[in-house]
């Protein structure tokens, strides 16, 4: 087993982490210690709790050097403020032996407080994006001297919008920096952002255990489209007893919503749904009675779930089939808890053939294919997303020109339209709205307010 000794730490942090009992070191600190310290842009799939936050703090603070320059080297962006406290607690627990000047700042308090700490001089600032930007705005924070950005959770920052935000700081931060990224759940949209921003990364991660639980039975449905997975959906949860405590899983929030209006026809008292644009009071209440059973059915976004430690689940549905194999490892392990038995699902159309196969390479095994059932209705409905989208130039089913609809289908109303009036203007606006011809023509004015 490996020893905190066997990592190039120096002695400050090697007694901090002494003083605070810890030995070993956990796999992704292993793994991230010698990557994050030579330097190159990193991307760390681990999940909270895997002890990530030593893993790239302690690469950073052994490579920094005292200084008393009063701008920032190390920038640490979180997506809540729950977090930026946490990290600040983390960095201040292993710089117990070393003079460094950690802040942490978020939006919802005072800024100008915040201001005055900046203006003491920091070598780490631990945000929010939101707040991080606006301090940048003011000039009161210097961002010209960071060399280390590190993005943690990014899955969820992505989730909550932050793309721009995201983007509006990396404008304003200096070219030559190293980037450094922590995501739990890898996502097409973070899959995006490293592609745009980060120059050929090392990945490390955890590797997720691509052996499934014994006591997980798995079973695949074969579905041509979104409608038809509902009504096979349907089908199935009509079976309140074998279907009594059932997570669904869906990659979008706008899926997640769009998949709830449409299972609301059906189980409306049973029914529960948890995306990031529900409100935390929302996604709590929708958990807390997913959990107690009040609720059978919860619809759920793959980073939305995490952490979600709920007990027998009975089915985990795959209402589409994930990307990322490691998604659908996560998702299946909500079920078959404690040693108890679980039945995963997953639909999947021609699209998502290849997904599968993927899944099925990292288990080494196929899950097998079941058959739709006779009396779930085919749909030939499509939705936008299902639908061809026709890219061809020469394609002779496409509407000809005169056949276009045109701008719009009703002429606008004589006081809406806009013509040239040039010079006379005046006289004609005052026709359209019968206004005074004259401003002095007080008879007029009169005869138009009695009326
Ligand atoms: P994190 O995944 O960064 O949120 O860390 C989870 C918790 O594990 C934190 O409270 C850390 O202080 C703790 N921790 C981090 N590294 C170790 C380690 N090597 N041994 C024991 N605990 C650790």
């Amino acid at each position: 087993m490996a020893h905190f000794k066997d990592l190039n730490l120096n002695t400050p942090l090697f007694n901090a982490l002494d003083d605070l009992g810890y030995t070993t070191p956990t796999p992704i600190q292993e793994q991230a210690f010698n990557v994050v310290a030579s330097g190159k842009d990193v991307v760390g799939i681990a999940q909270t709790g895997t002890g990530k936050t030593f893993a790239y703090m302690l690469p950073i603070l052994k490579n920094l050097k005292y200084s008393t320059q009063d701008n920032p080297r190390v920038l640490v962006l979180v997506p809540t403020r729950e977090l930026v406290v946490q990290v600040v607690d983390e960095i201040e627990k292993l710089s117990k032996y070393i003079n460094n000047r950690v802040l942490g700042v978020y939006g919802g308090t005072n800024i100008n407080t915040q201001k005055q700490a900046v203006a003491q001089g920091l070598d780490i600032i631990v945000a929010t994006p939101g707040r991080l930007y606006d301090l940048a705005v003011s000039r009161v924070l210097q961002l010209k001297s960071i060399q280390k950005l590190v993005i943690d959770e990014v899955d969820i920052m992505l989730d909550l919008g932050f793309r721009h935000q995201l983007i509006n700081i990396f404008d304003i931060l200096p070219q030559r920096r190293q980037n450094i990224m922590f995501s739990a759940t890898m996502t097409q949209d973070v899959d995006l952002l490293i592609n745009d921003f980060f120059k050929s990364p090392e990945r490390v991660s955890i590797a997720i255990s691509g052996t499934p639980l014994d006591n997980i039975s798995q079973q695949r449905y074969h579905v041509p489209n979104f409608y038809t997975k509902v009504n096979l959906l349907v089908h199935l949860l009509n079976d309140t007893e074998q279907y009594n405590k059932v997570l669904i899983f869906v990659a979008f929030k706008r899926m997640a919503d769009r998949l709830f209006n449409k299972l609301d026809e059906f189980f409306k008292e049973e029914l529960c749904v948890i995306h990031s644009n529900k409100t935390q009071n929302y996604r709590l209440r929708s958990i807390e009675q997913f959990r107690t059973g009040e609720n059978r059915i919860l619809i759920a976004t793959d980073v939305m779930a995490r952490g979600l430690d709920i007990d027998n689940v009975s089915h985990v549905i795959n209402f589409d089939t994930p990307d990322f194999p490691e998604n659908y490892m996560h998702r299946i392990g909500r079920t078959g808890r404690a040693e108890r038995k679980g039945e995963a699902l997953v639909f999947s159309t021609e699209k998502e053939q290849e997904a599968i196969a993927n899944i099925e390479g990292l288990m080494k095994m196929t899950i097998p294919v079941l058959e739709l059932p006779e009396t779930v209705e085919i749909s030939t409905e499509l939705i936008e997303e299902e639908r061809p989208q026709i890219k061809e130039r020469n394609n002779p089913h496409k509407r000809r020109d005169e056949d276009a609809p045109g701008p719009a289908f009703h002429e606008k109303s004589e006081k809406n339209s806009k013509e040239n009036l040039g010079g006379s203007y005046k006289f004609k606006i005052a026709a359209k709205y019968k206004k005074p011809k004259t401003r002095g023509d007080k008879n007029y004015n009169k005869r138009n307010k009695r009326k």
